[in-house]
C-alpha cells in the first residue's frame, strides 16, 4: 500500500483541509508514513496569506528535490492556497512537483495520482466548485485510533469570502462565499458529539456572514431585516445549541466585526455553550487606514460593537489580528492602533507586518513603510499586548476555572512527578497546565481547576478536591487508546 505524508503550513483552514485529505487518501488505499523520508506521497499544504509563506514553500521544494531524486517513483503533490494561486505555473518553475491540488479539488487527489501511476503527466487541478459545493465530512471514527474522537474538532460552515480587504488574497484562493446547509452542519457535529468530541469550532473565511443555502434557519431573536450587515449566524449558533445538547462548548473563527450584530450578541449572552471568548479581527486602529483596508467599519464602532458583546457576557474576553506597516500607514496612525489595543484591552493578538500580495487592490499602493520600521511597530504592538495578557493572567491566580483537557502537555519536565501533565483551554482560551495529575484519565473531560500560577503565555492549575475525587484513574495504556487531535506537522502556524 503506497505511504503518503502532509505537511501543514498556514492557518486552522489549511490543518482542516489536511485532515480531509488524510480521509480521501485513507479511504483510496493510502496508509499514513511515520516519516517524509517513508513516504511515497509527500503532500505540501500551503498558505499565501503572506509572502514569508509562500517563501517557505519555494525552499521546501527545492529541499525536496533530493528526497524526490532518491527513487523515481516518488510524487509531491502541492495544495491549498499557492497551489490555487499558481496553478499550473508552479509545475513550469518547479519540476519536483507532480501534482498541484487546489482547496476545491482534494476529492479528486486519488485518481489525479492514480493518473500519475499509470505514466499521467504532472497535473494542476484548481478549479472552485461554484455549481455544486462540496463540504467534506469526516470519516466516522472507525477505531479506537480515530482522530475523530479527540476532545476537539473543526466543523466547515462555510468557504470562500466576498470581503474586498485590499491586503488580503483570500477571496482569489478560496473564491466566492459559499455556504453548507445547516442540517449538515448540525449533523456532523451531532457525529462527532456521539464519538466523544467535545468542544467544536466552527470554520470559514468570515464565519458570521453565514447563511442557510437552503433557507431551513428561523430568524434569530434580535436579528434586524434592514441592518444589511445581518446574517444567519446567531440562527446557526441557537439550531447546533438545541440539536447537539452533548456538545460542551462551541466556538467560530474567524469572524468579521462587520456581522458582529445585536443577534450575535444576544446568542452569546443567552447561549452558555458559547465560551467567553471571541477572537475579532481589526486590523488596525486607525480610521485612516480602516478605510484604505476597506474594512467596512471605522475604530468606533468596533469598539461599540465589541463593547456590547462585553457588556452582554460579563468576563468575555478579545483577541484580535492587526497588520502593521500597511501602505501610507503613519506614526499617528500606529499610535491609534497601539490606543485601541489598550482601549479594547486584547488579552491575546496576532501580529503581522504587512506583505503585498498578488492579485490584491493594495498592489496599487506603494508599500512605502520600511521594513525596519514594519518590525519595530510589530514589536511594540507586541510590547503593549503581552503587558495586558501577563497582567490578565496574574489576575486568574487563585480563581477557580473549568478547564476542557485537550491532551498531555508537549512540554516536557514542566509537570508533575513522572507521570503525565495534562492541559487544555478554560472557557476563555487560556492555556491551563495541569499538574499533579498524572495518575488520572483526564482526555476529554471538563474539569474544575485553581489556578496557582501564571505562566508568560498560559496558566499552571492543579484540580480542585472535587474534580480530583471525580476523576477517573488512568488505564495502562489508557492515554494511547484515545488521542488528542491528529498531531499534524504544521510548520507554520501563523494565526488567522
Ligand atoms: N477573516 C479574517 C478577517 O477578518 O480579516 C482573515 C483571515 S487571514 C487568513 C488571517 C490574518 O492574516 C488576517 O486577519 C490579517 O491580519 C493577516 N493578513 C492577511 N493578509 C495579509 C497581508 N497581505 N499582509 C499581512 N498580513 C495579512
Amino acid at each position: 500500500m503506497p505511504r503518503y505524508s502532509i505537511t501543514t503550513f498556514g492557518c486552522q483552514m489549511n490543518v482542516h483541509d489536511s485532515e480531509r485529505m488524510h480521509d480521501v487518501l485513507r479511504c483510496a488505499g493510502y496508509t499514513e508514513a511515520g516519516s517524509a523520508d517513508e513516504a511515497d506521497v509527500l503532500v505540501l499544504n500551503t498558505c499565501s496569506v503572506r509572502e514569508k509563506a509562500e517563501q517557505k514553500l519555494r525552499s521546501e521544494v527545492g529541499r525536496l528535490a533530493r528526497w524526490k531524486r532518491e527513487r523515481a517513483d516518488r510524487v509531491l503533490v502541492v495544495a491549498g492556497c499557492v497551489a490555487q494561486q499558481e496553478g499550473e505555473r508552479l509545475l513550469k518553475q518547479m519540476r519536483a512537483i507532480d501534482v498541484v491540488v487546489g482547496p476545491d479539488n482534494i476529492p479528486e487527489l486519488p485518481g489525479l495520482l492514480g493518473d500519475l501511476a499509470i505514466g499521467g503527466l504532472p497535473i494542476a487541478r484548481t478549479v472552485f466548485d461554484l455549481d455544486a459545493p462540496r463540504f467534506l465530512v469526516a470519516s466516522p471514527p472507525s477505531s479506537s485510533s480515530s482522530p475523530r474522537g479527540a476532545p476537539t474538532a473543526f466543523v466547515t460552515v462555510m468557504k470562500g469570502c466576498d470581503e474586498r480587504c485590499s491586503f488580503c488574497i483570500v477571496p482569489h484562493t478560496r473564491g466566492p462565499e459559499r455556504y453548507r446547509p445547516s442540517d449538515e452542519i448540525v449533523a456532523e457535529i451531532a457525529a462527532l458529539v456521539a464519538a466523544g468530541t467535545r468542544e467544536v469550532t466552527l470554520l470559514g473565511q468570515t464565519v458570521n456572514s453565514y447563511r442557510d443555502p437552503l433557507g431551513a434557519l428561523p430568524r434569530a431573536p434580535g436579528a434586524s431585516a434592514d441592518d444589511p450587515d445581518e446574517s444567519e449566524f446567531a440562527a446557526l449558533l441557537r439550531r447546533v445549541a438545541a440539536d447537539v445538547p452533548g456538545l460542551a462548548r462551541l466556538r467560530y473563527t474567524s469572524p468579521h466585526p462587520r456581522h458582529l450584530t445585536p443577534s450575535l450578541v444576544l446568542a452569546h449572552a443567552e447561549l452558555p455553550v458559547l465560551p467567553r471568548h471571541v477572537h475579532m479581527p481589526v486590523q488596525s486602529g486607525s480610521d485612516r487606514v480602516l478605510r484604505r483596508m476597506i474594512r467596512r467599519y471605522t475604530r468606533a464602532e468596533y469598539v461599540a460593537r465589541t463593547r456590547g458583546l462585553v457588556e452582554a457576557v460579563p468576563g468575555l474576553t478579545l483577541s484580535t489580528d492587526i497588520i502593521v506597516g500597511f501602505p501610507g500607514e503613519t506614526e499617528d496612525d500606529f499610535a491609534a492602533t497601539l490606543s485601541l489595543v489598550r482601549e479594547v484591552g486584547f488579552k491575546g493578538l496576532f501580529g503581522f507586518k504587512y506583505s503585498r500580495r498578488p492579485h490584491t487592490p493594495a498592489l496599487k499602493l506603494a508599500d512605502d513603510v520600511p521594513e525596519g520600521v514594519k518590525g519595530e511597530r510589530l514589536a511594540r504592538l507586541f510590547e503593549e499586548s503581552e503587558a495586558l495578557l501577563t497582567a490578565h493572567l496574574s489576575a486568574l491566580v487563585g480563581t477557580t476555572q473549568e478547564v476542557l483537557v485537550e491532551g498531555r502537555d508537549k512540554e516536557r519536565g514542566h509537570g508533575g512527578a513522572g507521570g503525565a501533565l495534562w492541559s487544555g483551554r478554560t472557557g476563555r482560551h487560556e492555556i491551563a497546565h495541569i499538574d499533579g495529575a498524572g495518575e488520572l484519565d483526564l482526555l476529554g473531560e471538563v474539569v474544575e481547576v485553581s489556578i496557582t500560577r501564571a505562566n508568560k503565555h498560559s496558566l499552571q492549575a492543579e484540580l480542585t478536591e472535587a474534580a480530583r475525587a471525580a476523576a477517573r484513574p488512568r488505564q495502562r495504556g489508557g492515554l494511547e487508546a484515545r488521542p488528542a487531535r491528529r498531531s499534524l506537522p504544521v510548520v507554520a502556524a501563523e494565526g488567522g
